[in-house]
């Protein structure tokens, strides 16, 4: 890719920076972190705020109502995005990074007329059905079952671990539609209304206190069959494109805000007198040195995907695997700089408490590090298949 930015997006990074410095002067105060409904209205206002202003979607494609930019821009936008503070995706995570360009590659023409729009402009959110109480790396093996019934399939099972599933309105499910097929054969892709009949969503508590992800139950969820996306029994395929954006693309975001943090705990180190240790200086100077080399890496896998077919490819296993880990070893370093004062979520570094918190399930949401290691050894490496 080319690195140097040219005088067109010069002239954007102008624009963006202006515009994002007048848009968060004006957002409302933040809403509590348990506060579900308060937090729901704060982002998808942001996002709407982003859509009026030609902002929404930027790096989605101009069929699918996105900006259709450059690479270049949509990094140039989200660092500036970072560098004024603004809020980053909230409850439209699923919708606007994985859900959403999933829709874009995979459905019909009249599928992404509907569903789209409303996901760059915040009208709805969306939230992620795959992993059960049986299924998770092994995601195969899910038991929801869809039983056709004229132009409805008939739901009925249960899933585990949706983010944000008390605040959506639809849901990126998968299902078995064929029992008797080999096990990645028989499964399909839904969007589900989240206020169909039958839907019961209890939130989960975490050990940091939130209850971002809930538990679904659906007992016999009428779902239309228009509402499915690609083949009947070819979710499978489906599911790995949404693999594909969750892994590769959603991160670049958060890996900005990391560079961040990265920034703050050198500056916390500065203030508390940890600087003056050799070791502390060495691990800050390594996690920076990882996190350029990240963002390297990101710039390549966005440009890829984005000047290829639009899908990111296996690269994003690989960020992921190596991101992941680097979050691990910057919580630990700032659990070391903080002391004592990091066993409270109420002391002056409790963003980086939450953060080391946060890094715990960062190597087990979208896929663990162990099943990150199996893909890039059998798909990337070539090494034999692990024994069944
Ligand atoms: C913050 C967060 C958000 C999430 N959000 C969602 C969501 O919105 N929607 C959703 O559907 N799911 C979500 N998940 C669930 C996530 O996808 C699963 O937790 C993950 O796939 C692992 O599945 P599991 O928890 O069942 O662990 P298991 O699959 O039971 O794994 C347990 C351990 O065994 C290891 N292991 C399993 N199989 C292998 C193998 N073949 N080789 C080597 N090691 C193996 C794993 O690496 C892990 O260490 C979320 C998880 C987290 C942490």
């Amino acid at each position: 890719m080319d690195l140097r930015t040219s005088p067109h997006e010069q002239a954007f990074r102008g624009e963006a920076r202006a515009w994002l410095s007048e848009a968060v002067a004006a957002l409302p105060p933040r809403p509590e972190p348990e506060d579900w409904t308060g937090r729901r209205e704060f982002d998808t206002g942001w996002q709407r705020r982003l859509f009026e202003a030609g902002y929404a979607g930027l790096d989605w494609p101009e069929e699918a109502g996105g900006r259709g930019a450059t690479p270049g821009e949509h990094l140039i936008f989200l660092e500036e995005a970072e560098r004024a503070g603004a809020p980053y995706v909230g409850v439209n995570f699923v919708g606007l990074l994985h859900a959403g360009p999933t829709l874009a590659a995979e459905a019909t023409a009249e599928q992404r007329a509907r569903y789209l729009p409303p996901i760059l402009r915040g009208d709805e959110v969306w939230c992620q059905g795959f992993s059960e109480p049986g299924a998770g790396s092994d995601l195969a093996s899910l038991s929801t079952r869809a039983v056709r019934d004229g132009d409805h399939y008939v739901v009925n099972g249960q899933k585990i671990w949706t983010s944000f599933g008390q605040v959506a309105d639809f849901c990126e499910l998968l299902v078995r539609t064929d029992p008797e097929a080999p096990k990645h054969k028989g499964i399909s892709w839904l969007m589900l209304p989240m206020d169909t009949p039958g839907i019961e969503v209890r939130p989960l508590q975490t050990i940091a206190g939130s209850s971002e992800f809930s538990e679904v139950f659906l007992t016999d969820v009428r779902v239309p069959v228009e509402n499915r996306v690609g083949e009947e029994n070819d979710g499978w395929r489906v599911a790995m494109v949404t693999f594909s954006f969750e892994r590769g693309t959603a991160f670049v975001g958060d890996l900005l805000r990391t560079r961040e943090l990265h920034r703050s705990l050198a500056a916390l180190a500065r203030e508390t007198g940890a600087w003056d240790d050799d070791e502390v200086r060495r691990d800050l100077g390594h996690l920076g040195a990882d996190l350029d080399a990240l963002w390297a890496l990101t710039l390549r896998n966005v440009t890829q995907a984005e000047r290829g077919s639009g899908v990111p490819g296996l690269g994003g296993s690989v960020f992921k695997l190596h991101y992941t880990q680097m979050r691990h070893r910057l919580g630990d370093v700032a659990l070391s700089i903080l002391g004592r004062s990091g066993l409270s979520l109420d002391d002056a570094g409790r963003e980086h408490v939450r953060g080391w918190i946060y890094a715990i399930s960062m190597t087990i949401a979208a896929g663990t590090t162990q099943i990150q290691k199996n893909i890039i050894g059998e798909r990337i490496l070539g090494l034999p298949k692990e024994p069944r």
